[in-house]
């Protein structure tokens, strides 16, 4: 413990270096919530960050102002060394992004002010006229809309592969693009929503340093919000950037919206110089409760998945269940294998097709008692919906079939609660269908 007249006794305290490893051992994601990036000496001893709400920062002098702006412009590189516009950064968001990357050993990280700006300011950052992006299929409705019909306006085209493709299937695909044009980027998410289909984000990776060469090869990025970061791991396989909703599992709580994204210092600098031209940064108290958030991210996510493993083998063998879509009920073919390759648990958000139509799920939902009836994912609580009458609505006939967005669909994410009352709570609403 710190005797509190130290602190005021010294006027003002050096920086401790960060311990990040201790004796050879690198420290655990979970040990590094705690304390990583963030000295008490810098702000009065508090254990915990204030939250600087502050729009600009104070320069040393003239000369220091510069050397920030040639960092911030990028006419010098490496970036901004310290802090000058809140549209750039901030303490809050800088310790957010040191702790965001230590999750997937990257180099670097980004926040963003939703999942939709952080995918929004990486487009903007590969791809211009003219490029073709190829993408697994389906995407979050969102960023296909993006993709298709705002970059669309642009002359950007695009080329999809089914998420659960071979790497012949999707070196067709890649091949047929480049014919298209130049291939930017290719932009992945795994697994996809709600088909549960994993993509095979090694085979995507061979096939890209197959077909291109030197500059020409396109990054790859993926969508890890489902997954990431405890239970995948992307980077690993050969991914270039991961991107998060972290709205969902990494904020946890169902209480704030924020995006991020986390890979190599390369690829990071010039997404932020678009995130410093456009804005798309997370506020500074959104940053706070990330933090808060990231401290139990381990806790909330490991009882998350045990509270799904145990529900869906309550509702797998269920009589009014036709079938229950896990990731941990893979056993065989392509798509285990990847899951074998690819995570290391599946998660607590799943598919559960019920015996009949409509008028069953919508029996099943109104009944629910625990689980909470709206959409998104991730948070503390459970959350039940039917994508066929609610977040797919829109989507025509032909791909909600090919999506298997059938009308006795609901989707499923598991929250940290008791698992037995939650099974309690299935048991009940499916004896009110
Ligand atoms: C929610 C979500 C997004 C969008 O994130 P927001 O934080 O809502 O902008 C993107 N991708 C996936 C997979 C999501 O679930």
């Amino acid at each position: 413990m710190t005797d509190e007249s130290d602190i005021t006794a010294t006027p003002r305290r050096r920086p401790k270096p960060d311990v990040i490893e201790i004796g050879g051992r690198k420290l655990k994601p979970a040990t590094l919530m705690m304390g990583h990036g963030f000295d008490p000496a810098l702000s009065e001893g508090a254990l915990k960050p204030p939250i600087f709400l502050t729009s600009t920062f104070v320069f040393e002098n003239a000369a220091a102002g510069k050397r920030h702006f040639e960092g911030v412009t990028g006419k010098r590189p490496g970036g901004a060394e310290g802090l000058v516009y809140s549209r750039f950064n901030g303490p809050n968001q800088e310790i957010l992004e040191d702790r965001l990357a230590v999750w997937e050993d990257a180099e670097d990280a980004l926040t963003f002010s939703s999942g939709m700006s952080a995918i929004a300011t990486l487009l903007m950052t590969f791809v211009k006229p003219g490029d073709v992006i190829v993408h697994s299929g389906p995407l979050y409705a969102a960023t296909e809309t993006l993709i298709g019909r705002i970059l669309g306006k642009f002359g950007v085209q695009w080329l999809d592969f089914p998420a659960g493709a071979t790497k012949e299937e999707i070196e067709a695909v890649v091949a047929k693009a480049k014919e298209l044009g130049r291939v930017s980027l290719i932009y992945l998410e795994s697994p996809a929503n709600p088909t549960n289909q994993l993509v095979d984000v090694q085979a995507v990776r061979a096939v890209r340093d197959a077909l291109f060469s030197g500059d020409e090869k396109p990054p790859i990025a993926i969508d890890n919000t489902f997954l990431g970061p405890l239970w995948s791991r992307p980077l690993d396989h050969g991914a270039d950037l991961s991107v998060y909703s972290l709205t969902k599992y990494a904020g946890g709580h169902s209480d704030l919206v924020a995006g991020g994204v986390v890979g190599s210092q390369a690829l990071i600098t010039p997404i932020r110089m678009m995130r410093n031209t456009i804005g798309t940064i997370t506020d500074p108290n959104t940053a706070w409760m990330l933090l808060r958030s990231l401290e139990t991210l381990e806790l909330r996510m490991s009882r998350a998945g045990e509270n799904a493993a145990k529900v869906c083998a309550f509702l797998k063998d269920h009589p009014k269940v036709e079938s229950v879509g896990y990731l941990g009920f893979l056993t065989d073919g392509r798509q285990a294998d990847i899951y074998r390759r690819h995570c290391t648990g599946a998660g607590s958000t799943f598919s559960l097709y019920l015996k009949g139509g409509e008028r069953e799920a919508f029996a099943f939902l109104d009944a629910l008692k625990i689980a909470k009836l709206a959409v998104s994912l991730g948070g503390t609580e459970t959350l039940a919906s039917a994508p066929a009458a609610m977040t797919h609505l829109s989507v025509p006939d032909e791909r909600k079939k090919a999506m298997a967005i059938t009308d006795n669909l609901v989707r499923i994410s598991i929250g940290v609660e008791d698992a037995e009352d939650l099974i309690a709570d299935f048991d009940q609403a499916l004896a009110a269908i």
